[in-house]
């Protein structure tokens, strides 16, 4: 457990909410994936806007979060001796590949036209 200033850093409520946004983030990218496979498995029409919301959505999420893991870590966060800073580079890639987001910004922006 990380203390600073005589407190475990997670009694700061400044940290807490990084906590709270990441963990609202994540549920929310959940279902909207959870959303997007159900509508695979009934072969529904709009299957490729939720697909593509669903890409953008989870893999801005992940990137974001990732980068408050590494704040959250402190030095511990930046450097590769642990996980974290390898979570933050894995989170970029998904923002690039299988269409990169600003694709799926379009596909998702045709489907309301
Ligand atoms: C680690 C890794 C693994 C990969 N694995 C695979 C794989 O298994 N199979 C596979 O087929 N490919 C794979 N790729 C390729 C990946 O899909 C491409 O890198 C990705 O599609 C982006 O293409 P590009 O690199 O040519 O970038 P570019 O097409 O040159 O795009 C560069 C930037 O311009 C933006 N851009 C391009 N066109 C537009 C537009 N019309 N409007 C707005 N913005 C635009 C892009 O969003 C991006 O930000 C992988 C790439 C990496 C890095």
């Amino acid at each position: 457990m990380r203390i600073a200033f005589g407190k475990p850093i997670i009694e700061f409520q400044g940290l807490q909410w990084k906590l709270a946004d990441m963990e609202t983030g994540t549920a929310a990218a959940r279902e909207l994936l959870y959303k997007a496979c159900a509508m695979a498995d009934r072969s529904e029409p709009l299957l490729p806007k939720y697909s593509s919301m669903a890409k953008l959505f989870a893999s801005d999420n992940a990137m974001k979060v990732t980068v408050e893991a590494v704040q959250v870590l402190g030095g511990y966060g930046y450097v590769n001796e642990y996980p974290v800073e390898r979570m933050m580079r894995d989170a970029k890639i998904t923002q690039i590949y299988e269409g990169t987001n600003e694709i799926q910004r379009v596909v998702i922006a045709r489907s309301m036209t």
